[in-house]
């Protein structure tokens, strides 16, 4: 690991001091995150020359959850070409729930790939045989810009799948009214065992960093997504990435972004570092409460705003 900054540390510090007594909020109900110690707060940046400043429990691993759809979005856009996956899901911020059972009236195809509709069909575009193939690429891509080989929390990963209706509801819609490329039971189990990949506040902090390195794995030269594939990609971020308060977050915080019900959000400053934070209780949006106050102050005070 690089030295880290020592201003930023005395900053980092400073903010989990000050957030720490935050306690609104509950955790997602789901057994491996209600049952998590709620204490738990980390903050980790990751610049893009691979320094790594961080504070808290930064390397406890969590699950990723829904931070892996901006990943797997990017890796079926590597495999397709951004142009076909365009013909599968759009790029306009929904507004919606997550977990909404409904696509884009017109157009048939699910409102952007941040929502579970469209991060489903996103996973089923990852080519392979199988799920079991799409999971080993998308866990490759995410230990690659983790820096270790990442693996499945087998507990989280059947937790969810005994309560997996709604995501197979969704997949079952794709499957009857647009092009769903494999049988939706299948997709459903990739598509939930890539949110059940593991890694820490740091590893997330690095993921982030390698889109604010424009694809490039910080301090290394491992290019593992195109440039203009990024830009897309953190286009859809910004827009798209907070659940239903996405237009909230573009004017407080103006970061490419992406939450998970398991309390982490990875923020990209692109050309300088990405930035994720850890902290189980979740708004009524599903986003972590410390994580979005965080993330106001941390944009504010160090003018992260990318509109600034
Ligand atoms: N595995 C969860 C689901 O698909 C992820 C939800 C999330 O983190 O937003 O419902």
């Amino acid at each position: 690991m690089n030295s880290p900054d020592r201003d930023l540390q005395g900053y980092l510090d400073q903010l989990i001091d000050d957030l720490r007594d935050q306690d609104d909020g509950e955790p997602n109900p789901l057994p491996v995150h209600a049952n998590a110690d709620l204490s738990r707060f980390a903050i980790a940046v990751v610049d893009t020359d691979g320094n790594v400043t961080a504070s808290g429990d930064a390397e406890f691993a969590f699950p990723i959850q829904s931070m892996s759809k901006a990943f797997v979005y990017a890796l079926a856009i590597e495999c397709l070409g951004l142009a076909e996956v365009n013909r599968y899901i759009d790029v306009e911020p929904s507004g919606e729930a997550f977990n909404r059972i409904a696509l884009d009236p017109g157009s048939n195809r699910p409102a952007n790939a941040m929502i579970n509709a469209g991060a489903i069909t996103a996973h089923s575009l990852v080519t392979g045989p199988d799920a079991e193939h799409r999971v080993d690429r998308i866990l490759a891509l995410l230990s690659r810009m983790a820096g270790r080989d990442l693996a499945v929390n087998e507990d989280c990963f059947s937790q969810e799948m005994e309560d997996a209706h709604r995501n197979l509801a969704i997949a079952h819609m794709l499957k009857t009214v647009s092009e769903l490329p494999d049988e939706p039971h299948g997709v459903v189990t990739g598509y939930t065992r890539q949110c059940a990949i593991e890694a820490s506040t740091i590893e997330y902090a690095r993921m982030g960093a390698t889109l604010a390195n424009r694809g490039v794995v910080p301090g290394t030269e491992d290019r593992c997504l195109a440039e203009e594939h990024v830009r897309h990609v953190l286009g859809v971020m910004l827009t798209c990435g907070m659940y239903d308060s996405a237009g909230d977050w573009v004017s407080t915080v103006g970061l490419p972004a992406k939450s998970g019900i398991g309390g982490g959000i990875i923020g990209v400053v692109p050309g300088r570092c990405g930035i994720a934070v850890h902290s189980p209780r979740l708004d009524q949006h599903g986003n972590s409460v410390r994580g979005i106050l965080a993330f106001e102050r941390m944009s504010e005070d160090l003018g992260l705003h990318v509109l600034r």
